[in-house]
Order: C-alpha cells, then structure tokens, then sequence
C-alpha cells in the first residue's frame, strides 16, 4: 500500500487500538467487569453497559474467518489486488477484526489460516495487518 491512504480520525476511546503497534502490540478494549472484549471501541461495555472498559493486550494471533480479494482501485492509493478478511483473534472471544492478509499472493489466502499482526506506521496510526503463519 502507498502511504496516502485513508486513515481513521483518533479520538479517546479508539487511539489506544490505532497506536498500541507503536509497541508493538495488539490491545482492545475489555470490559473489567464482565470480560468482554469490545471492538470496534466505544466508551461503554455493549454487553454490561459498564464504563469500566480498557486496554488489554492479546497474542496478536488468528484464524481467517473470511475474505475477499479486492481488485477494484477504489482509491489512487491502493495497490491492486488485495485481501480484505476478517480475521478472528486468538484470546478474544468475540472479536473479529476486518483487515488486509499482506506478506503473500492473494492466491495463497484461505479461510482457516493462521495470521500474525504486523503494523503498518502511517502518521501517528499503525494499522494493524496480518500475514500468514507458515
Ligand atoms: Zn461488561
């Protein structure tokens, strides 16, 4: 991907998930009440409308739950083609991220595989993208 592509505005309750990669790590917002992983973030806990939500790290691991591949230029920026996917991630029971599979032809891409963050810095954001687990 070129570095011209559009990125989500920050605010406080999703910037800790689009820098955490500035660590390295891949946090969602959990629910310290009842336990539940949050994503996309909001301020309040959708299963116990707590306010008692924050940050906390996973494995950065996943299975692809499914996929696409995007071979429409939908903006100058993008390279073509590209696998968007939706990647269930490991120690979050619930949360399943839409993402790109990078690393490997789009061929190469299947449901079921196993997929590792990896952080793409653009400005302040780091997307969080995935590549396979050989
Ligand atoms: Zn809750």
């Amino acid at each position: 991907m070129a570095n011209t592509r559009p990125l989500p505005r920050l605010d406080s309750t999703n910037r800790d998930f689009w820098t955490c990669g500035a660590e390295n790590e891949l946090r969602f917002l959990r629910c310290g009440d009842c336990g539940t992983f949050i994503h996309p973030p909001r301020p309040v806990c959708r299963h116990c409308l707590s306010e008692n939500v924050a940050p906390e790290a996973v494995a950065g691991t996943g299975v692809i739950d499914t996929f696409t591949v995007n071979y429409q230029k939908w903006h100058p920026a993008m390279d073509v083609p590209f696998v968007v996917a939706r990647v269930a991630i490991d120690g979050a029971p619930g949360v399943i991220l839409t993402t790109n599979i990078v690393g490997c032809e789009v061929d190469a891409v299947d449901i079921g595989d196993r997929v590792r963050v990896t952080f793409e810095q653009q400005e302040d954001v780091y997307l969080p993208l995935f590549e396979k687990i050989d």
